[in-house]
């Protein structure tokens, strides 16, 4: 019997060993990994560049307090507002905690500007924002606060693309409004490019805050934030997964005009931005923003794409639509997407479930096309397997 608490529906395997797209069991098998520990493994398992930096700055410097200057937590700040929307950026070590300081910020704003009575969020049906209490309370999904009550105050919720119940639900407490830019646990539902438009212009004109959760979509889609091919600028997004290329790191970033509340001491965290994540969050950025990189990344999304719809069309009583955008992906299945995650896996592949029966599929950023063709395979096959 584990001794581990029992909150993980775990499979019965493990691993010893990771390279790049696979990952080698215990008993030796191989498996093309595009779980990644979910989205989280952007330049896939042990990259080098990663682990030459971690070596060398696990010999300087592990961790300091932030009640010092950390050079570089400031270069790592410093590239991520050059290259986005955002003017300040705050260290966090997961996603949750990056969504629940977006929280604090928006409501700090509004206290800061004389306007305490806006301390509301909006958020949509079926979202996730992570496990702590607010982030709970905040997607408040049934499954995820059952038995975890009182519940957390502060939060609004409307139906998942219902204009006239979202306009309806806003009134003279609402502080912002919160959503993923890709729905990510909710089964990869992409957020179209009108309607991050249609919300940017309604928080403007209702004097709200737009919240973009990034943590899952970041550097995924081609661009670096996948709200940036809509053209307009959020005020917050809050960004972990992926930005640590697989070591623990959060972020929230912010514009100018919402970070006058926050002043010295209205938030901390013992671990937030110490040097050891800050050189592998500036490492995995030295790759991401290599030239053509996250172009590539837009390449083989259009590949991936091509491969998924031919076996869709092939199989149109199997795979129902294929969702996502550039490496991010999702497949509606039409046949029970456990019992086909399971198949893949005898087929040496691993995915991972979200809502709306689908199969999320997380390759590394730099998989290459003879990977994407043997995911492409392997998905064929269980399509077969199963009609
Ligand atoms: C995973 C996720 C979170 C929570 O991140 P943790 O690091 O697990 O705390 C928050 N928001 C979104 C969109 C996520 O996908």
């Amino acid at each position: 019997m584990s001794s581990v608490l029992g909150t993980y529906a775990r499979k019965a395997i493990s691993f010893t060993e990771g390279k790049g797209s696979y990952l080698f069991a215990t008993n030796g098998d191989k498996y093309l990994d595009f779980v990644q520990g979910i989205a989280t493994n952007v330049l896939g398992h042990c990259h080098e560049h990663l682990v030459k930096t971690i070596q060398e700055q696990s010999e300087k410097l592990w961790h300091v307090s932030n009640a010092f200057v950390i050079p570089e937590q400031e270069r790592l700040a410093k590239r991520l507002t050059d290259n986005t929307f955002a003017d300040f950026v705050c260290f966090q070590n997961s996603g949750t905690e990056a969504t629940e300081a977006s929280i604090k910020i928006a409501r700090k704003y509004f206290h800061k500007i004389g306007k305490p009575e806006k301390n509301r969020i909006l958020t949509f049906q079926g979202a996730f924002h992570g496990r702590t209490l607010a982030a709970l309370f905040a997607a408040n999904n049934p499954k995820h606060t059952e038995g975890f009550g009182p519940k957390v105050d502060g939060f609004d919720q409307v139906p998942f693309a219902d204009e006239k119940a979202l306009k309806k639900a806003i009134n003279k407490n609402t502080a912002a409004i919160m959503v993923e830019t890709i729905m990510g646990e909710g089964g990869i539902k992409v957020v179209p490019d009108f309607c991050i438009k249609g919300l940017r212009e309604l928080c403007d004109e209702r004097d709200i805050l737009l919240i973009l959760d990034e943590v899952q979509c970041a550097y995924r889609t081609g661009n670096f934030f996948a709200f940036e091919k809509s053209g307009i600028n959020p005020d917050i997004v809050p960004i972990a997964k992926g930005i640590g290329g697989g070591f623990p790191l959060g972020a929230c970033l912010v514009n100018k005009k919402v970070s006058v509340g926050m002043t010295p001491g209205t938030h901390g965290s013992t671990f937030g931005g110490n040097p050891l994540a800050m050189a592998v969050g500036n490492a995995v950025l030295d790759v991401i923003f290599k030239k053509g990189f996250l172009e590539n990344v837009k390449e083989k999304g259009k590949y991936f794409d091509q491969g998924l719809n031919k076996i869709k069309d092939k199989y149109p009583k199997i795979i129902g639509e294929i969702r996502g955008i550039g490496l991010i992906k999702g497949l509606r299945m039409l046949v029970d997407n456990v019992e086909f995650i399971k198949k893949l896996m005898d087929h040496k592949m691993l995915t991972i479930k979200a809502e709306e029966n689908v199969i999320r599929l997380f390759p590394p950023l730099i998989v290459n096309n003879n990977e994407l063709d043997e995911a492409i395979e392997k998905i064929e096959k269980v399509c077969k397997e199963m009609s």
